[in-house]
């Protein structure tokens, strides 16, 4: 038997992904989830677009300097500033990759990039000359490859090889491919292409017919041995190749594909549950591998079948994907090493100072709740992650409601030494007249586009999270609280919230701030 061939697993979750509408993330959060790709041990991590904002830039530069033990890769269009912003930022990485794309299909070149196609080849070139300068590890896409004719692409991608690119990527831009339609782009490039035993051929498929997966195994089989992939498939529209799918479907297929990764599977759910966490975009529960549900038998006869023998009714052993049977529970008595040991199971990386803050609140919780399970202790670490600065905190509130009756509510909040009350009766319903109530004290209004509640575990007393999101001078902000009591984690996501709006514009002090009514 030969050996496997070695798919390198290319997770975009922090550039891809991270443009899904309502998944941006802080340049903390991005950290975070760059050490838990390394844990899982992903061969590279696409980390940002540095040209895209300051932000990005600094995103990836962080995580070039921090983090080892992967390739840290970052996009660039094929233009001389892009590519040098991206190497600024990649420069300190243990090791990098420029990965430069440019459209080549008649679509776009006609309509958005106005060039013919020797325009394109020496643009190509120029742009994989450029960062081969700077790096020996380039990747290069051209971009709607999947709509490219065959002729144009196997000309793109042989210059670029050519040039010195040692990666070349073959993206389904806008998910239109079928997986015969793209073993066939993949077949005709080895068939083609000259040089293409010089490059490693990739894949990059989008979900808008739900077959990135299918497109990408399809991909593997004729020959590509890079995936691009986000984890729990988030990206643009209908999102990305689902990491923790492909993998899994080339580990339990082995007979099929002949193909290994480096993906240490038993890492997948945290990661899954880490980066759900960290964006607010839950994970739906049938959805395969990591899904609430794809595990569990419920049909009588599968339990029996179960029972005899797992195999009759199981590919995969829920293990495998890190699925814990039972949530190890802590309580009141639990010390600070069991608290370290879960953050650490869950995927977390604390400083011995976030611990001791996620330690206190922990203590904080176990006062008021029995049995702390693993949602839990993640709740409390994430609400580290997410912290924007607190201009405003909450300190009281109650609020008087019923039917057929406007609800009224008396909040204070504080701002630096300061606490203001307001009381009022209006709105429909006790959380719309807090969030009223909060603007009118913060001075700042904003349109609320989400609003979700979610038990954390299981149990009446179980904490309540609240993700809201809102929009403010048209940026989009989120917010995020959690508490047993289910309309105060609202108002502290609500708060939560128009302090990143804070953090953007500067407080707004309103004219009625005469109304505070304590110093402290
Ligand atoms: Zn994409």
């Amino acid at each position: 038997m030969s050996a496997p061939r070695k798919i390198t697993i290319f997770d975009t979750t922090l550039r891809d992904g991270e443009q899904s509408p309502g998944a941006s993330m802080n340049i903390s959060e991005k950290l975070e989830i760059a050490q838990a790709l390394v844990d899982l041990g992903v061969d590279v991590i696409e980390a940002g677009f540095p040209i895209a904002s300051p932000g990005d830039f600094e995103a990836v530069q962080l995580i070039a300097r921090e983090i080892r033990g992967t390739v840290i890769c970052g996009l660039a269009r094929c233009n001389n500033q892009d590519i040098d912003r991206a190497w600024e930022a990649l420069r300190d990485a243990e090791r990098s990759r420029i990965h430069v794309f440019l459209a080549t299909s008649a679509i776009h070149r006609e309509f958005k990039l106005k060039m013919d196609k020797d325009e394109i080849v020496r643009r190509a070139v120029a742009g994989v000359e450029r960062a081969c300068g700077y790096c020996d590890n380039v990747e290069f896409s051209p971009e709607d490859a999947a709509r490219t004719e065959p002729d144009f692409l196997c000309r793109v991608v042989e210059a670029a090889i050519d040039a010195g690119a040692t990666t070349v990527n073959i993206p389904d831009t806008v998910g239109y491919a079928t997986p015969a339609h793209m073993g066939r782009v993949i077949r005709t490039l080895r068939e083609r292409v000259p040089n293409i035993e010089r490059a490693t051929i990739s894949i990059h498929c989008h979900n808008d017919l739900g077959l990135a997966v299918a497109n990408s195994l399809a991909a593997v089989e004729a020959g590509a041995g890079q995936i691009e992939c986000t984890i729990n498939g988030i990206g643009e529209r209908a999102g990305n190749c689902s990491l923790e799918e492909v993998v899994m479907a080339l580990r339990t297929r082995n007979d099929v594909y002949g193909c290994e990764t480096g993906i240490v599977t038993p890492r997948l759910v945290p990661t899954s549950k880490l980066v759900s966490n960290v964006t607010g975009l839950l994970v739906q529960r049938n959805k395969a591998i990591v899904g609430r549900n794809a595990f569990a038998h419920e049909a009588g006869i599968h339990q029996d079948g179960m029972l005899k023998e797992r195999s009759t009714y199981e590919i995969m052993r829920p293990e495998d994907v890190g699925l814990a049977k039972t949530d190890l529970v802590l309580g009141k008595h639990s010390g600070r090493a069991a608290l370290a040991d879960r953050a650490t199971a869950l995927g977390y990386h604390l400083t011995a100072e976030q611990l001791q803050t996620v330690f206190d609140q922990f203590k904080l919780l176990a006062d008021k709740k029995k049995e702390i399970y693993d949602g839990d202790v993640a709740a409390l670490i994430e609400q580290q992650f997410h912290e924007v600065p607190e201009s405003w905190s909450l300190v009281s509130y109650s609020v008087q409601c019923g039917t057929g009756g406007q609800p009224s509510v008396r909040l204070r909040l504080r701002f630096a030494d300061e606490e203001f009350e307001r009381q009022l009766t209006r709105g429909d319903g006790p959380i719309d007249a807090i969030f009223l109530a909060i603007e009118e004290v913060t001075g700042v209004s904003v349109v609320c586009k989400d609003f979700r509640v979610q038990a954390v575990t299981v149990g009446k007393d179980a904490q309540g999270e609240v993700n809201v999101e809102v929009q403010h001078g048209g940026q989009t902000y989120r917010g995020r609280g959690v508490s047993t009591d289910s309309v105060e984690a609202s108002a502290k996501a609500f708060l939560n919230a128009i302090n990143g709006v804070i953090q953007t514009t500067g407080p707004r002090l309103h004219p009625q701030h005469g109304l505070a009514v304590a110093k402290v």
